[in-house]
């Protein structure tokens, strides 16, 4: 696969098509500028990108992750697949041709947190989006190989994977273990495959929608509707009578995470996920945080989960989590799409279907 493959002919200084975000609820199909790579990025012809959940807060222009990005207009996007269409001179980790996925930050290796190997709380990390776009830039050291004989739709689960790879290790899953997942949105799918992968020998899925049930029956959890059955009693249930031995909230709502705490046993990790508003508040006792012995833990991605992440993708399990593929000229249908839980993960193909 060479440079420009995806171009349909078009010459280098033509604009391209992509997704700006103006403001909440205002995202439009336009053409900008095509980017042109620096000495030390990455220009990437955009196979697919996904929609995230934090995209969708961005929509609504809620939620966590809102305060802290620069306000419209800009071109959102950062669950990127795609094909390397050009590298500046001091790119030595990819070539023109390779396929790849994106990690969406840089950090600066220099702060407190960068010298602890903690690079995902950087002081001065930068946030790296515009991937819904037929063309993105990254910076070298983001772009991470997709193993040959991974399909680039399922590449583009490469960000989200490598997020579930962090998360997974936070809750430190024990052999046989009882594990209760609260939310099976893709993420909350992912975490209960890795935790079927990864030693569980019970994985309850707690989720109303039935489409994503049906998707997290189908890898092997035990599925259910929380409006007809309640998580903690079937935590219990499965869990000796006293519950799960890690649940992961993956939601990101007051509810869901105080239900992943009275799920869990004695001891018994919970870890949070799922993106909260930032103005949500827990009633948590600390009598019973005490009494009970729970680990609450929080969990951003992290850089260091990346390369684990790119061998997940051989597992092609996971396209039954990809359902729908939208060209970006639909964008906006796309995220109604996503935002009204159309089931698993809604990608946007830039420049069509690519293999
Ligand atoms: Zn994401
Ligand atoms: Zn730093």
């Amino acid at each position: 696969m060479g440079s420009g493959k995806f171009h349909r002919g078009l010459p280098q200084s033509a604009p391209v098509n992509a997704g700006v975000f103006y403001g909440p609820h205002d995202l439009r199909c336009e053409a900008v500028e095509r980017p042109r790579p620096g000495p030390d990025e990455i220009l990437i012809d955009v196979a697919y990108c996904g929609i995230c959940g934090s995209d969708i807060h961005t929509f609504h222009g809620s939620g966590g992750n809102v305060h802290n990005r620069p306000p419209g207009p800009r071109v959102i996007g950062h669950e990127v697949s795609g094909v390397v269409a050009a590298i500046g001179d001091q790119v030595t980790s990819v070539k023109p041709g390779d396929r790849v996925t994106c990690l969406p930050w840089m950090t600066c290796g220099k702060c407190p947190y960068c010298r602890r190997g903690a690079v995902n709380h950087c002081s001065s990390k930068r946030l790296l989006g515009g991937g819904f776009a037929e063309q993105v830039i990254t910076v070298e050291g983001t772009a991470f190989l997709v193993p040959d004989a991974v399909p680039l739709t399922r590449a583009a689960l490469g960000e989200p994977v490598s997020c579930c790879v962090w998360a997974h290790d936070l809750g430190q899953v024990p052999n046989g273990a009882v594990v209760l997942v609260v939310g099976a949105g893709t993420m909350g799918l992912i975490m209960a495959y890795l935790a079927l992968r990864g030693g569980a020998a019970t994985v309850i899925v707690s989720e109303p929608n039935e489409t994503r049930r049906a998707l997290a029956a189908t890898i092997g959890a035990i599925a259910i509707d929380p409006r007809q059955e309640d998580p903690i009693g079937v935590a219990r249930h499965h869990g000796d009578g006293v519950g799960a031995d890690v649940a992961f909230e993956v939601v990101g709502r007051t509810q869901t995470i105080e239900t992943a705490l009275g799920a869990v046993r004695n001891g018994g990790t919970v870890v949070v996920v799922g993106v909260a508003d930032p103005d949500a508040r827990l009633s948590l006792s600390p009598y019973e945080l005490y009494r009970r012995e729970i680990t609450l833990r929080g969990c951003l991605t992290r850089r260091n989960s990346f390369e684990r992440g790119m061998r997940w993708l051989r597992h092609e399990a996971l396209d039954s989590f990809v359902t729908h593929t939208f060209p970006i000229e639909r964008i906006g249908e796309a995220m109604q799409a996503a935002i009204h839980g159309a089931g698993g993960k809604v990608l946007i193909a830039p420049n069509g279907a690519v293999p």
